[in-house]
């Protein structure tokens, strides 16, 4: 006899994730013959770097197809606790032991999310955010509470914000800058009065700093470099975005002691480790800084050359919402004064954009602002131009 497939309880409230379902049309379209546009996906356009793929492929030859510890190999944990240490006063003294290697950062955030929370816990989300964090917070049986920040400070939240919607229940507090959607950074001065917030109310923070390297003014502030004490803090990093990396999946807690002991033992039940020559090509890319900080230098410069020729674009368009992304690679504007009385604008115009005109961008739905979207600038540079120019044609003509 065959089962029925009823989704577990543990899936109950999963939703796919739109980053991807728009990615995947995206391919559709094209696999069709399509000319598509893709600003959809949150990924590098670029290769790794070669000295990277080198030192992969010569650990690959050298043996590493084996398991390794499940936490990670130890050098590379080593290279993560000194550049924490190099950080900043919460990061002086972290260890290989308050590190873990996972399978991306996403496996962190998972890892951190399902040891630190369950049922009947809230855990504050600044939104919009990563469609992930609702989704991983959910699978950890706690709740997701959804914190708007302001249009005039680029939608970051404030110190008031958490304290608005904190509750006895509240346990956790997810933060993300430079901040998927929308490319703001927080100051040290913003970060470190949330930290300060945390600290004093007992929360845990999940400081997620994947784009702490892609910032236009340098780079952006790190928890560990302004917090008080990390004792309530897992911060959260990888090599995917700033080293080009992202098929590699590499990604790593810094949390205290007892923390990525947990995190460990649920990760040895999970997926055990990330690939052996994956572990050692993150080796290198930490442990050759200086080629490193050229490599992610040149990218980000790039990065910043396609966002000034786009922001160009909105400029003719000035009543068109939008946050003025200091770091990430996305832009995100307000769409839904030109579908005015529609509940998911965002939606609606994607639809229009990708069928219509070949242009793939995210619905703000996905990080639970409906009336925006989201465009990727991790793609050429004369694609970002024809993108957003067809997106803002296609505004201006349903004004
Ligand atoms: N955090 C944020 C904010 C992201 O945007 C992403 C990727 N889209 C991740 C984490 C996951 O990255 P990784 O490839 O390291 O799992």
């Amino acid at each position: 006899m065959s089962p029925v497939f009823v989704p577990s309880s543990n899936i109950a409230l999963l939703r796919e994730s739109a980053t991807i379902a728009v990615s995947q049309r995206a391919k559709a379209l094209k696999a069709a013959g399509r000319q598509v546009i893709d600003l959809g996906a949150g990924e590098p356009d670029f290769d790794t770097p070669a000295f990277i793929r080198d030192a992969a492929t010569a650990a690959l030859n050298a043996g590493a197809t084996r398991y390794t510890a499940t936490e990670g190999i130890l050098p590379l944990r080593e290279a993560i606790a000194a550049q924490a240490r190099a950080m900043g006063p919460a990061g002086a003294d972290v260890e290989a032991l308050d590190v873990v290697v996972s399978n991306g950062s996403k496996q962190s955030i998972f890892n951190a999310c399902t040891v630190l929370f369950g049922p009947g816990d809230e855990v504050l989300v600044p939104t919009p955010s990563w469609t992930s964090y609702y989704e991983i917070v959910q699978l950890a049986r706690a709740e997701p509470v959804e914190v708007r920040g302001a249009r005039e400070r680029d939608l970051k939240v404030t110190r008031a914000d958490l304290e608005a919607a904190a509750t006895p229940k509240t346990r956790g507090l997810m933060l993300n800058s430079p901040c998927n959607p929308t490319g703001a950074v927080y100051t040290a001065a913003e970060l470190r009065d949330l930290l300060d917030l945390a600290h004093e109310r007992g929360w845990w923070v999940l400081s997620d700093e994947i784009y702490r390297r892609i910032c236009y003014s340098g780079d952006a502030a790190s928890a560990l470099q302004v917090a008080a004490a990390r004792d309530n803090l897992v911060v959260i990093d990888g090599v995917a975005k700033a080293y080009a990396m992202t098929g590699w999946r590499v990604g790593w807690t810094v949390a205290p002691r007892a923390v990525s002991k947990a995190m460990g033992a649920f990760q040895s039940h999970a997926t055990f480790h990330t690939a052996a020559a994956s572990q050692h090509g993150a080796l290198e890319a930490l442990r050759q800084s200086e080629r490193s900080d050229a490599e992610i230098a040149r990218m980000v410069a790039e990065y910043k050359a396609r966002r000034d020729a786009a922001l160009a674009i909105f400029a003719t368009e000035p009543t068109l919402p939008l946050v003025r992304p200091d770091g990430a690679f996305y832009f995100y504007f307000d769409v839904s004064a030109a579908f005015p009385g529609d509940p998911d604008a965002g939606t609606s115009f994607a639809k229009r954009l990708l069928e219509d005109h070949g242009v793939a961008m995210v619905p703000g739905a996905a990080f639970r602002t409906p009336d925006w979207i989201r465009a990727s600038y991790a793609a050429p540079q004369a694609e970002v131009v024809e993108g957003i120019s067809r997106a803002v044609s296609l505004w201006r003509s349903l004004q």
